[in-house]
C-alpha cells in the first residue's frame, strides 16, 4: 500500500498533509503524483471528490520547493467557476501554510478593490494564479499577465470549461504561456472534443482513469418514480424529522423552481437556504460558508454548486429533478461520500425524465434501486419511456395537457 512519505516530499508539504488530516492518497494521488513529479504531461479522468486536486498541487508545490526558487508565476491553474477557483484556493491555503508561496484567486464579479488586488498580484508575478478563464483574458489583454517563469499549467474540470464555450479563451491564453512547460488536463469526462483539445496542447502525455463516470464508493443510491405534482409531499416527508442528517443539498433544474421550493421549504419550518446565479457573488459566498459550517441544514440549489464545490460531509443529495445531463447526475451524486465517506443521493423522476434517467444507468453502468412511494403520496409514473407527446399529470379527467407544455418551455428558457 502507499502511503504520503513513498513521495518524498518535502518535510514542510509533508506536515502540511499532516495538519490537512490526510492519512493516505486517494487512488488518484497514487496514479497521478508521480507522473506530475517527473514533469510529464498528463490527462487524466476524475471527478470531483476523488482528491484530484491535492494530486495536482502537492507535486507542483514539491518542485517549486525543491528548486527553492520562488521567483514569478510558476503555475498557472484554469477552472469553469469562481466557486472551483475558491475552493482550490482554500486547499492551497492548507497546503502552503509552511511554504512561501503566494497565490491568488481571479475571477469576474467582485467589487472593484478586489479587481485591484488581482491585478497587482498577476503584475508582481504572484507564484500562483487559480483564475477563470473569462477574467484572465481581461487581465491579459491589460498586459498584466507575466508568464515568463511558468512551468505548470492545468486545466481543472477540462470538459466543463468546453461546454460553457471557453475553448477559443483557453486557446489564446495558452498562446502566451511559454511553450516548455508541463501541462496537466483533469476532466470528469472524455469526450472526443476533450481528447481534440488534448492532442492540442498536450505532449505526449500519460493517461490515467479514474472514475469511468461512476459516482465515488460508498453513495447509496436510490430514485423515486414519482409526477411533479407528487414531489413537494415526497420532498416534504423524506426531510421532516432528520436532525441526524446535518447537511442535505436539494438540486432543482432552474432557478424558478429553486426558489420555489425554497419558499415552500421555509413555509414549512425546515431550516435551508437557496443558491442560483440570481444572487450576488457575495451573497452566493456566504450562503456556501454557512451551509459548510452548518448554520442551516438543507440547502436548495441550481446546477451551479454542483461541479466542484467542496463541501466535506455532505449526508443527503436529492435531485429533484433528473438532471438533463448525465454526468452532472455523477457530480451532484459525488457531492456526497466525498473522499471515501458514505452518504445517499435520492432522484426524483417523473414520467418526461424516465428516458434521462435510463441514459444516467446506462452512463453508471449500473441500475438505480426504485424505491416505493409512502402510499399517502399515492400512485407514481411506470419506469417506461414514454412514446412521443406525455403529461406527466396523473391521469384523470382534464389534465391540462396546453399549460403542461407551456410549463416545459419555460423550464428550458430558464436554465441555472
Ligand atoms: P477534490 O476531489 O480535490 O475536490 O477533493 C475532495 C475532498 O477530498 C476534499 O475535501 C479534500 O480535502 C479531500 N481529500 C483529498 N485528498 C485526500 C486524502 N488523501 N485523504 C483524505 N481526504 C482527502
Amino acid at each position: 500500500m502507499i502511503s504520503f512519505k513513498d513521495f518524498n516530499f518535502h518535510p514542510d508539504i509533508d506536515e502540511s498533509i499532516d495538519a490537512m488530516g490526510f492519512t493516505k492518497p486517494t487512488p488518484v494521488q497514487v496514479s497521478t503524483i508521480p507522473i506530475i513529479l517527473e514533469n510529464k504531461d498528463l490527462i487524466a479522468c476524475a471527478q470531483t471528490g476523488t482528491g484530484k486536486t491535492a494530486a495536482f498541487l502537492l507535486p507542483v508545490l514539491q518542485k517549486i520547493v525543491e528548486e527553492d526558487d520562488f521567483e514569478g508565476t510558476k503555475l498557472l491553474v484554469i477552472v469553469p467557476t469562481r466557486e472551483l477557483a475558491m475552493q482550490i484556493d482554500q486547499h492551497l491555503q492548507g497546503f502552503t501554510y509552511f511554504i512561501p508561496v503566494s497565490t491568488v484567486a481571479v475571477f469576474g464579479g467582485g467589487a472593484g478593490d478586489v479587481w485591484d488586488q488581482q491585478k497587482s498580484a498577476i503584475a508582481s508575478g504572484v507564484n500562483i494564479i487559480i483564475a477563470t478563464p473569462g477574467r484572465l483574458i481581461s487581465l491579459i489583454n491589460l498586459d498584466y499577465l507575466r508568464a515568463e517563469n511558468l512551468r505548470t499549467l492545468v486545466l481543472d474540470e477540462a470538459d466543463r470549461m468546453l461546454d460553457m464555450g471557453f475553448y477559443d479563451d483557453i486557446i489564446r491564453i495558452i498562446t502566451k504561456l511559454p511553450k516548455k512547460r508541463q501541462t496537466l488536463m483533469f476532466s470528469a469526462t472524455m469526450p472526443p472534443k476533450i481528447r481534440q483539445l488534448a492532442k492540442k496542447i498536450l505532449t505526449s502525455p500519460e493517461e490515467v482513469n479514474i472514475s469511468i463516470a461512476k459516482p465515488a464508493e460508498g453513495v447509496l443510491q436510490g430514485a423515486y418514480l414519482v409526477h411533479d405534482e407528487q414531489k413537494p409531499a415526497l420532498i416534504m416527508d423524506l426531510l421532516r424529522d432528520k436532525p441526524e442528517l446535518k447537511s442535505i443539498l436539494v438540486f432543482s433544474a432552474t432557478k424558478l423552481n429553486v426558489k420555489q421550493l425554497y419558499r415552500q421549504l421555509k413555509a414549512q419550518g425546515f431550516s435551508c437556504n437557496a443558491i442560483h446565479s440570481d444572487l450576488e457573488q457575495h451573497e452566493r459566498v456566504t450562503v456556501l460558508n454557512d451551509f459548510k459550517n452548518r448554520k442551516f441544514q438543507i440547502l436548495v440549489a441550481t446546477d451551479i454548486v454542483s461541479r466542484g464545490i467542496d463541501i466535506e460531509s455532505i449526508d443527503l443529495v436529492i435531485n429533484y429533478d433528473v438532471p438533463s445531463d448525465a454526468e452532472d447526475y455523477v457530480h451532484r451524486v459525488g457531492r456526497t461520500a466525498r473522499a471515501e465517506m458514505t452518504g445517499v443521493a435520492l432522484t426524483f423522476i417523473n414520467s418526461r425524465d424516465v428516458r434521462s434517467f435510463k441514459n444516467i444507468e446506462t452512463l453508471i453502468d449500473s441500475e438505480v434501486h426504485k424505491l416505493p412511494l409512502p402510499p399517502h403520496i399515492g400512485q407514481g409514473p411506470e419506469y417506461t419511456v414514454s412514446r412521443g407527446y406525455t403529461s406527466d399529470y396523473p391521469k384523470r379527467k382534464g389534465a391540462p395537457k396546453k399549460g403542461f407544455r407551456k410549463d416545459r418551455k419555460k423550464v428550458r428558457k430558464d436554465q441555472p
